[in-house]
């Protein structure tokens, strides 16, 4: 009988050292991240529950304690403040009615569409690419275009930073990998040196850092590409419709566009939607529609999706004074945070940490700072190394600057209640 045999395990960290790691994480966010996820109930005040729900278009939080009342949002991805916007809506809906959810198919089959086609034409024009092709996620993309490129005999040196879709889209090509000391140039070229001239190799970075919000020295990655005879990979995630004129990205930024093999990028940060792209030359573009993975067996974009993305870059074109706005309000809010004395690490984008004594004292600092109506994200392992500790601000075009003194005023009188502003610097490791 069933009764006969021991009791099937039903803890799957047990064996694995690092889910068992992850999971001490894991109790941490439950017992103190008030706000782990959209619409949970909200811990944080004592004798208390309040509901917390996201409108992703505006100030985006409401928090009913006491009733409803407004909650600033510097945890949102919407970059660009694009979504939401009106003409973005009504293209969606247009798109909506013609074509209903789904096109129920693949790319390759019966799954492309008008829109699919003219995104795409938009997206390389818009990067400064020849072609480009999407994905159902970034995710996708870049396991899709890694797994597709590179594969065994290649090299391919990947900054220690880089994002996990990197990782986990490297590990799936089979190809040698060397990691580089992040963003170090004599990391890249120590390795370069001892492989031969004729070797395949990669070199693939982040465009904006996703954890730190620093920059690629993309420049001297060409330069070193350019000597060495290697490929360049930017995954410019979250540099789309955020760095560069009108939020063409890093290589644009740079003016380096010609220089990027494949670009790729998500389309549900600075631009508003979901999915993910790999720009490049019509070869390698071609290359990547009848030969990576995420194109030929997963869905399409929804069409009301594609259509809010074309509108969305349309807007971006056509409206420089967005991306203004969002420099400015990046600019004034790392300013202030490092006159308190806080450390903004190497910040140079709308992505600006605020590095951390301690994990108690992130989870502390964020829950001060929503009882004062601001939303932030706090960021630990194994996003990070662990004595990384942050939280994680992400700033939005929409953002006023009322809204942005209204953050510094709260984080100041925050920090302080912490005694943040007089601990001592960080030790960096790694
Ligand atoms: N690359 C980077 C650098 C990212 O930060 C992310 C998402 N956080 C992705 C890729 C994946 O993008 P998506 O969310 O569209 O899957």
């Amino acid at each position: 009988t069933r009764n006969a045999f021991p009791e099937k395990n039903r803890n799957l960290a047990v064996g694995s050292a690092r889910l068992q790691e992850v999971q001490k994480a894991v109790h941490y966010y439950v017992d103190n991240h008030h706000c782990d996820v959209i619409g949970r109930v909200f811990h944080g005040m004592p004798g208390r529950e309040a509901r917390v729900s996201f409108s992703p278009t505006r100030r985006d939080v409401r928090l009913n304690a006491e009733g409803p009342r407004d909650v600033l949002h510097f945890g949102s991805y919407n970059y660009s403040g694009l979504n939401g916007h009106p003409r973005v809506v009504a293209a969606a809906e247009a798109a909506l009615r013609r074509y209903g959810t789904t096109v129920s198919g693949v790319r390759l089959l019966n799954g492309t569409c008008e829109l699919h086609l003219e995104l795409e034409r938009a997206l390389a024009e818009f990067l400064g690419f020849e072609d480009c092709v999407t994905y159902s996620s970034g995710y996708a993309a870049n396991l899709s275009v890694l797994s597709a490129l590179c594969g065994e005999g290649d090299v391919v040196l990947s900054d220690m930073l880089n994002h996990q879709s990197i990782i986990d889209g490297l590990k799936l090509s089979g190809a040698d990998i060397r990691t580089y000391r992040h963003k170090s140039l004599r990391s890249i070229e120590s390795t370069l040196k001892k492989l031969p001239y004729e070797q395949r190799k990669f070199i693939i970075t982040d465009g904006v850092f996703s954890m730190d919000g620093d920059v690629a020295d993309l420049p001297g990655i060409v330069a070193l590409a350019e000597s060495y005879n290697a490929f360049i990979l930017v995954d410019d995630a979250h540099a789309t419709a955020a760095m560069g004129p009108n939020g063409r990205g890093t290589p644009a930024y740079f003016g380096l566009q010609s220089q990027v093999d494949v670009l790729t990028g998500s389309l549900s940060k600075g631009l508003p939607g979901i999915g993910g792209f790999a720009a490049g030359s019509k070869a390698t573009i071609d290359l990547l529609r009848f030969g990576s993975n995420g194109y030929i067996f997963s869905a399409s974009l929804p069409p009301p999706i594609a259509a809010g993305l074309l509108e969305g870059i349309r807007i971006l074109q056509e409206q420089p004074e967005l991306q203004e706005r969002l420099h400015h309000n990046e600019n004034h809010l790392r300013a202030g945070i490092r006159a308190m004395g806080l450390d903004c690490m190497n910040s140079e984008s709308p992505i600006i940490p605020i590095l951390m004594p301690a994990y108690e004292k992130t989870f502390e600092l964020t829950r001060l700072l929503h009882l004062e109506g601001i939303y932030v994200n706090p960021v630990g392992y194994p996003a990070v190394s662990k004595n990384r500790t942050r939280l994680r601000i992400n700033v939005s075009a929409n953002l006023t600057q009322a809204d942005l003194d209204r953050f510094l005023d709260a984080l100041d009188r925050c920090s302080r209640k912490l005694n943040l502003q007089d601990a001592p610097p960080l030790q960096q490791t790694g």
